[in-house]
């Protein structure tokens, strides 16, 4: 048997998608602002290359090393149905949009200036042992000895809590068409369409006078494959006044369930989703991701200063949060039919700041107030009572 290749390192990251590069991104310049040395870093990604694979949404009110690459903003957005509609003005407070392209990009360069930083791109990760005083990582006859490993890859099905959650499952198209005739200014977050089953609704982003980015959204309490692209072609032919052409595409199926982490304060962290950061209600990652990683960095710089590699994932929500989420994500399984109304309501009952901050887990007590007064009663309180 041939002896695999041994690199050593400080740090592992595995997986170079949003958290992974990310937290490369944020130990640069974590490091270069306060002054400190960078530990050893690999990031080891199965992919061969990057695309422009998805966008990332988020309401941006912390910096992160992303801001100067922001591609859109926009000030207003908007929930309704056929009957009703709700607009929030953000003011200063903007909805914004990352492509996965420009954010990729600036993560490579940023990795590629840093001789400290290595990515090590087509290595698929097949075992992780931990041992006492480092971590051996095996990946494609080559083995990573490191002090820890902070483990990105997507959450296995065991650790997702299935039974009290659902499936956001969606097929995005980014379009060409003249006119539109949509805001500008005004993103869709929730166009509810009439539904028997599932929670449907379209999600819209006005990108330009003559550019969408349209989905087609599901909740549903089992995983499928997202495909509803006949449901999104009716959509847009039914709603535009002029023919589209179809740029580009994305689809996803995010577990909106609470994720077990089964890793505590050791060498070995769960982060991103598999850590629990997204939010389980809304599939809400970016903002979440962004201050986890933060937190991370400085544990990782703090452990590299004094020797002592015990990192713990951060948590990067209240665990009240966590609670109204395990409830309304309960109360959603029950009564589909009702998401509409209840989200109307949610927008109708609180200020702009308030839901930025709530939506991207920064909410404070008197936000909480205002969602839970929001929102109805009855379903709610029944949810939290019944198993
Ligand atoms: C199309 C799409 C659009 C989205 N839009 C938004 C949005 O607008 N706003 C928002 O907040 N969230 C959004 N999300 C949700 C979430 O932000 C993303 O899924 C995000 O990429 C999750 O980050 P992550 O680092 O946890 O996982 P990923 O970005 O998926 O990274 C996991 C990485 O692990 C790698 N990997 C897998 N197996 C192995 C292995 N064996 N060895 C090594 N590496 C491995 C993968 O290749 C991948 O690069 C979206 C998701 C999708 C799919």
């Amino acid at each position: 048997m041939q002896t695999p290749a041994i690199e050593f390192c400080d740090l592992v990251i595995i997986g170079g998608g949003l958290t992974g590069l990310s937290l490369a991104c944020w130990l640069a310049d974590t490091a270069r602002v306060t002054q400190q040395a960078l530990p050893k870093v690999c990031v080891l990604e199965p992919r061969e290359t990057y695309t422009n694979d998805r966008t990332w949404c988020f309401w941006d009110l912390e910096p992160h090393p992303f801001t100067e690459v922001i591609r859109h903003r926009w000030p207003r957005w908007q929930v309704g149905d056929d009957r009703q509609r709700v607009i929030q003005d953000g003011g200063d407070q903007h909805y914004a949009m990352l492509t996965a392209e420009d954010v990729y990009q600036k993560a490579q360069a940023t990795i590629a200036t840093n001789p400290q930083l290595n990515l090590f791109k087509a290595t698929r990760v097949e075992q992780v042992s931990v041992e006492t005083d480092r971590v051996l990582v095996d990946a494609d006859r080559r083995q990573w000895q490191a002090r820890a490993v902070i483990d990105t890859r997507p959450p296995e099905s065991s650790a997702m809590r299935e039974v009290s959650g659902l499936w956001q499952l969606f097929t995005g198209f980014e379009i060409d068409c003249s006119n539109h005739g949509y805001a500008l200014d005004t993103v869709h977050l929730m166009d509810f369409q009439p539904a028997t089953e599932a929670i449907s609704f379209v999600y819209l982003l006005p990108l330009g006078p003559d550019r969408l980015l349209v989905e087609w959204t599901e909740f549903l309490p089992l995983r499928q494959k997202p495909d509803y692209e006949d449901k999104l072609n009716a959509w847009l032919r039914h709603n535009l006044k002029h023919p589209f052409r179809v740029v580009r595409r994305e689809a996803g199926a995010l577990p909106m369930m609470e994720i077990v982490n089964s890793s505590g304060a050791g060498r070995l962290v769960n982060a991103g989703i598999r850590g629990g950061w997204m939010r389980p209600s809304s599939g809400f990652h970016f903002a979440a991701c962004q201050r986890g990683c933060k937190m991370l960095a400085a544990q990782i710089l703090a452990a590299h200063r004094s020797g002592q590699w015990l990192l713990a994932t951060p948590q990067t929500r209240h665990i009240g949060l966590r609670w109204m989420d395990r409830v309304f994500l309960k109360a959603l399984r029950r009564q589909p039919h009702q998401a509409p109304a209840w989200f109307i309501a949610l927008f109708a009952g609180t200020s702009a700041a308030q839901m930025c901050r709530f939506m991207n887990d920064q909410a404070r007590l008197t936000d909480i107030l205002a969602v839970i007064r929001a929102l109805p009663p009855g379903p709610l309180i029944k949810a939290a009572i019944l198993r």
